[in-house]
Order: C-alpha cells, then sequence, then structure tokens
C-alpha cells in the first residue's frame, strides 16, 4: 500500500477557495505581495538567482515564483491545488514572465523524481499547513544540489504569534479569514533548525518579520517571535 500524501485536503481547499484572488493586491493575499520584495531582496543576497535553478514549493499563485523568475531565473513552482496552479500560469501569460512553469506535485513525489536537480529551492508560508513539515524539509534538501541554498519561511508558535497572526490578523483587522492559521501547527524555529540538521542542510541565517498594522510597513529583523524566514545549505558532496 502507498503511503498516505503529505498533504492536508482542507488546507489545500481553502487555497483553492481564495485562487481568483492571489493576484488582487487588496484580497487576503496582500501580506504575500507586501513582505514579497524583502524576501526575495534576502534570498539574493545569499544566491544570485540568475541562470539558477529554482523549485518554489507550496508556490501558490506563484507570487514569488514569478519575481524569482523575473529575476533571470528558471523556476518551477509546485503545489497541490490546481485553481492555485491555473491562477499562477494564467499570471505568467498574461504578465509575460519568462521562465516560470507550475506542476501539480506535492514535495516528496517531485524529490524522487528530480532528486539534487535545483541549485535553490524555496518554501515559503507553507510548512504550517501541512500534516508532516520534517518530510517536506527532507524532501527540499533532497531537490537541492550539494552546496545549493533552501529558504523556509513560517510561523512560530510563540504566544506572539498566536497575538499577531491569529487574533490580530484574523480577529481583529481581519486581514485573514478565520481559520487561515491554526496555533498548533505552527512551528519554533529551534524545531524547524532541527529538521534541517536532520536533513544535512546547514542554517546560514534566521530573520523575523515585523508588520506595523497601521502604516502597513513590514521590515526584516532579529525577532523570530510572529514570522521568520531561515536560510540553509546543503552540505556540500
Ligand atoms: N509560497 C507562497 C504561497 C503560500 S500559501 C507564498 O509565500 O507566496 C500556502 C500554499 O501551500 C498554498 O498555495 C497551498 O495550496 C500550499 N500547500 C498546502 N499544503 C501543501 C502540500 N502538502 N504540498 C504542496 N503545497 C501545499
Amino acid at each position: 500500500m502507498n503511503a498516505p500524501l503529505n498533504v492536508d485536503a482542507a488546507e489545500v481547499a481553502k487555497f483553492s477557495e481564495l485562487a481568483h484572488r492571489w493576484w488582487d493586491l487588496e484580497s487576503e493575499f496582500k501580506p504575500l505581495h507586501q513582505i514579497n520584495p524583502l524576501r526575495l531582496a534576502w534570498i539574493q543576497e545569499s544566491v544570485p538567482l540568475k541562470g539558477k535553478r529554482v523549485v518554489d514549493v507550496g508556490c501558490g499563485g506563484g507570487i514569488l515564483s514569478d519575481a524569482m523568475a523575473r529575476c533571470g531565473a528558471d523556476v518551477l513552482g509546485i503545489d497541490m491545488s490546481g485553481k492555485a496552479l491555473g491562477v499562477a500560469q494564467l499570471h505568467a501569460l498574461e504578465a509575460q514572465t519568462a521562465g516560470v512553469t507550475y506542476r501539480e506535485v506535492n514535495a516528496e513525489a517531485l524529490a524522487d523524481d528530480m532528486p539534487g536537480q535545483f541549485d535553490v529551492v524555496t518554501c515559503m508560508e507553507m510548512l504550517e499547513h501541512v500534516p508532516n513539515p520534517a518530510s517536506v524539509v527532507r524532501a527540499c534538501a533532497k531537490l537541492v544540489k550539494p552546496g545549493g541554498w533552501v529558504f523556509f519561511s513560517t510561523i512560530n508558535r510563540h504566544p506572539k504569534a498566536f497575538m499577531l497572526a491569529i487574533v490580530g490578523a484574523e480577529y481583529v483587522l481581519g486581514m485573514l479569514p478565520k481559520g487561515t492559521h491554526e496555533f498548533a501547527k505552527f512551528i519554533k524555529p529551534s524545531e524547524l533548525a532541527s529538521y534541517c540538521r536532520e536533513s544535512g542542510l546547514d542554517v546560514q541565517g534566521m530573520h523575523g518579520m515585523a508588520h506595523n498594522p497601521l502604516t502597513g510597513r513590514y521590515w526584516l529583523n532579529a525577532d523570530t517571535g510572529v514570522n521568520y524566514m531561515v536560510g540553509t545549505r546543503r552540505q556540500p558532496g
């Protein structure tokens, strides 16, 4: 018997339902559009993307995939929401983005098909939506070439994240639909770092992402209490 897929169908359905709004800058996806330049700049500081082969795991409507392709990378975006991928594909056509393709496959299956074939792997705001995040981290480590870079971002299982990412964003400010995030699925930086180490990924740097809801501004800082990003490299050889 095949092992069950590491996919929570209810989670994917939430994103499918909102799919038509991925590129609406005032929609539920506004925060992803707002943080996109920050995360893109941070990735590029570690590894200039021009000419690199990249896989974006859990790419959704392609906000980051599209931006990385525009930097000259050859990007494959993967997700389990066919609807989100349809929107991503349509956006690439409309915006005439070259160098991006999308495929409905999960990270583990792609890693079996294409091990060690990517210079860079990105997996942003996705680990907190899967049943077994460590398995996704392992798959990302398998997808990247020895010495290549893997970037993750997720939300910390910290009381501050409960207040800001759930109570604040979903209930007070209404930035996200209620039920978007589940506290128990948030991941502590120490847990993510240990999944990385167990998969042969060395953590190179970690940043928190701060947000001022009054001004709408986001910036990177050292506070990993809510949203945070981790840059890692697969051990060479
Ligand atoms: N990475 C994108 C989108 C984040 S939203 C960005 O940061 O802009 C989370 C995405 O993860 C959704 O598109 C959802 O469909 C996808 N997802 C959830 N579970 C998944 C799984 N098991 N495999 C692949 N994608 C998954």
